[in-house]
């Protein structure tokens, strides 16, 4: 779970004998990291002291109201925007502050919540682009590899030839996520890639992410705004404040592994989305009345 600055717990997922697994994926260390943007003077601060640490192949989900500067973070972590103040931590080294800001590399990969596959090359062809254009493998080592993934995500080898506008959208998601994972990366940052989903197609997503995430043994950062996805998936819920964003609640998920859907009506699990529920309506209604205040 999520811990004090400094701590470190070892991961929790296991095998499917119950065999505790080593985790790949990297410990992340957020320190008191605050952003302020400055567009022509208006000084809007989307984040504002948050700190959070997570455990290498820990799987974080960051819930908050819209505009609470979940993106804002994910994006300091991806190297595609720069903090203010404060400083990040990769494995105990630092990746971030504001003397070094972080460029964007292949040990921390996003996942969008729109596709973002060449719609020009194959499913195979998206899939083996990253090592390939890192100079990472040779073609024969990135064929080799990307088969086995799509093979071990639910046989999507069988659509390797195809082109993403002939895969149903849940597929291009797991396409994505698979080309994220040849990467290797160690921590795989996921901003609300089901957000458009139905119901039953975000339910079958579960289950593949679950899936993955268990065969990578990756860190994941995971953004939503939908609570009851952030407690199924996740080993730590973050229920964000309002604008400045920090950390408001911090909710260790101890449901077991592997999570199935029947868990959604467990005790622990009710419990757990009452207490996000709690935290994230009490500032949606604290940005509600500030809109409020800011438009009399
Ligand atoms: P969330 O992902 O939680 O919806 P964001 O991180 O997108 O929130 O945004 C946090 C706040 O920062 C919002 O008030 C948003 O308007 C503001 N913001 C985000 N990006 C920019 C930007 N490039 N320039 C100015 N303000 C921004």
């Amino acid at each position: 779970m999520a811990l004090p600055a400094g701590e470190q717990v070892a991961p929790r997922e296991c095998d499917r004998n119950g065999t505790a697994m080593a985790a790949v994926g990297g410990g992340v260390s957020i320190r008191k990291v605050s952003k302020v943007y400055d567009p022509e003077g208006a000084r809007v601060v989307a984040l504002y002291e948050c700190s959070v640490e997570i455990a290498p192949g820990e799987f974080v989900a960051l819930v908050g109201p819209s505009g609470c500067g979940k993106s804002t973070l994910l994006n300091i972590l991806a190297g595609f925007d720069t903090l203010t103040s404060g400083e990040i931590y990769l494995n105990g080294k630092l990746l971030a502050s504001v003397n070094r800001p972080l460029q964007p590399g292949p040990d921390r990969v996003v996942v969008f919540q729109h596709g973002a596959l060449f719609p020009w090359k194959t499913v195979l062809e998206n899939v083996m682009y990253g090592p390939l254009r890192q100079k990472a493998m040779t073609a024969e080592e990135a064929e080799k590899k990307a088969i086995d993934l799509l093979q071990r995500c639910g046989g999507l080898d069988r659509v390797a030839t195809s082109y993403p506008t002939e895969l149903s959208s849940g597929m291009q998601r797991r396409v994505e996520i698979i080309r994220a994972l040849m990467n290797e990366p160690q921590v795989l940052l996921l901003d609300e890639p089901f957000r458009a989903m139905d119901t039953v197609s975000k339910t079958t997503m579960h289950q593949h992410l679950l899936e993955m995430y268990r065969m990578s043994r990756r860190t994941i950062v995971f953004i939503t705004h939908d609570l009851e996805e952030a407690i199924y998936l996740a080993d730590t819920a973050i229920v964000m404040t309002t604008r400045p964003g920090t950390v408001k609640k911090t909710l260790a998920v101890n449901l077991p592994r592997p999570r199935i859907p029947e868990m959604m009506s467990s005790r622990e699990y009710l419990d757990l989305k009452r207490q996000a529920a709690e935290g994230v309506h009490e500032e949606a209604r604290k940005a509600f009345e500030r809109g409020e205040r800011e438009q009399a």
